[in-house]
């Protein structure tokens, strides 16, 4: 899809520019390289019982306009 951003961390569902996603707090899942990127609270979710992070929380964003 010509109009994809980034694809979700957990479903690889693509995100597409200027759209509303949701970052990890936790700044170990925010490092340049390895950023995570979820297209919704249940993919943020998914991603919990994986990163075992003792707090954390779900920031919702948007995605760059292309
Ligand atoms: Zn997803
Ligand atoms: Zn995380």
């Amino acid at each position: 899809m010509a109009d994809t951003w980034k694809v979700c961390s957990v479903c690889r569902k693509s995100i597409a520019f200027g759209q509303l996603y949701y970052a990890c707090n936790v700044s170990t899942c925010n490092r340049k390289r390895t950023a995570l990127y979820f297209c919704s609270m249940e993919c943020w979710d998914a991603h919990l019982p994986e990163a075992r992070h003792r707090e954390a929380w779900a920031e919702e964003k948007t995605a760059p306009a292309s």
